[in-house]
């Protein structure tokens, strides 16, 4: 079934650049090959500059696929599905990276008062936002669904290596981090077969390893939420790393002139209704900027913009739907705009004078 989805597109790479939501800026005078599959319900591309064959680019999808294989919810016999199958009935040994993921989400879910909760899964089914029968739930409907969803009730026991959901009716979904895990893990398999450089872009999930020629930064252009796919407004620079944008642009539908997103407010059970158009998260793993950026999103300007600041080693860059750009005391000296509709608002950083 899967297989049918699978594209493999070998293209020169500025072309990619215009296809893919968060952009690279600026080609390298080595000649990268990008290639491209259908994973994770979006298109992933790598880039590799040297050294490469297919098998190389074979080698990463396959784990792609494992992982995949291991993590959806729409593959009847992955581990999570095998979880939430179970869920009220019994507890289900998982392999240990599933076991990982999933305490890594939790993790980010008590940080966050619970803005990501994977245990969402319920409500993301029923909305089926990205596919055809995409639709606005009834209040009851979404009432009752709601009464399954809380990160507490998933109850994983580290020595047996299980997970356990405690109602039945509970399911959880791991679309909101489990593409940073799957990019983290292409970095580590490429830099174990001894790749130097290289690209990960998983759908808005990139990472960026080892250092162009000149050792000038990476630039990353950020996508416009309001604006043609391909269109940035501004370039983060970073030596390594992860950039991961969640925003209302990548999965949505519009029904009477209001617009429903994917990106789903575990308090309410609708999607995140704020004044955020996008946020994205700067930082070294792509499983934390992956999970982050969801929570952040849910948590709103005011409130992410003060829980990123209160962590050392994450940055943001917040878009709102006014097209006004925040962006964290970090990333301020590696951000450039590159849309004067999109004006950088200052923020006061100093003590306070009045
Ligand atoms: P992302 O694109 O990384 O922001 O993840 C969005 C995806 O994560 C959605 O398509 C859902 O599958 C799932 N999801 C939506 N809202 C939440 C949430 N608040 N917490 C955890 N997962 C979510
Ligand atoms: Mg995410």
């Amino acid at each position: 079934m899967i297989a049918k989805y699978i594209k493999k597109i070998n293209i020169l790479l500025y072309i990619v650049f215009l296809l893919f939501p968060v952009l690279l800026i600026g080609c390298s005078s080595e000649s990268p090959r990008v290639e491209t599959e259908f994973v994770f319900g979006t298109t992933c591309s790598i880039t590799l500059y040297k050294g490469y064959s297919q098998v190389s680019f074979d080698m990463v999808f396959s784990r792609m696929r494992e992982i995949e294989g291991k993590m959806s919810v729409t593959i009847p016999d992955s581990e999570v599905s095998e979880v939430n199958k179970k869920a009220g009935l019994e507890a289900v040994p998982v392999s240990e990276e599933t076991f990982f993921l999933i305490s890594k989400a939790l993790g980010i879910a008590r940080e966050t008062g619970g803005a990501l909760d994977i245990s969402v899964g319920p409500l993301v089914s029923e909305w089926a936002i990205g596919s055809e029968d995409a639709h606005v739930p009834s209040e009851r409907r979404i009432q009752e669904l709601l009464r399954f969803v809380g990160y507490e009730g998933i109850i994983l026991d580290s020595e047996k290596r299980t997970v356990f959901l405690e109602e039945e009716g509970m399911k959880i979904d791991l679309g909101a981090i489990a593409k940073g895990y799957a990019a983290d893990e292409a970095v580590k398999l490429l830099k174990k077969e001894g790749f130097s450089k290289g690209i990960i872009d998983f759908g808005g999930n990139i990472v960026v390893f080892g250092s162009k020629k000149n050792k000038s930064p990476w630039r990353i252009g950020i996508q416009q939420p309001a604006g043609n796919r391909g269109t940035y407004f501004g370039i983060v620079q970073i030596e390594t790393g992860a950039v991961v944008s969640s925003g209302t642009y990548e999965r949505f539908f519009i029904q009477d002139g209001v617009k429903y997103h994917h990106i789903l407010d575990p308090g309410t059970g609708y999607p995140s209704r704020n004044e955020l158009d996008s946020v994205t998260i700067i930082t070294d793993a792509a499983v934390d900027a992956d999970g982050y950026s969801t929570a952040v999103f849910v948590l709103g300007l005011e409130e992410g913009y003060s829980f990123v600041e209160s962590k050392n080693d994450i940055d943001a860059v917040f878009v709102t739907k006014d097209r006004d750009v925040y962006l964290t005391s970090g990333v301020t000296d590696r951000f450039i705009q590159s849309d004067a509709d999109y004006p950088i608002v200052p923020i006061e950083t100093g003590p306070r004078t009045e």
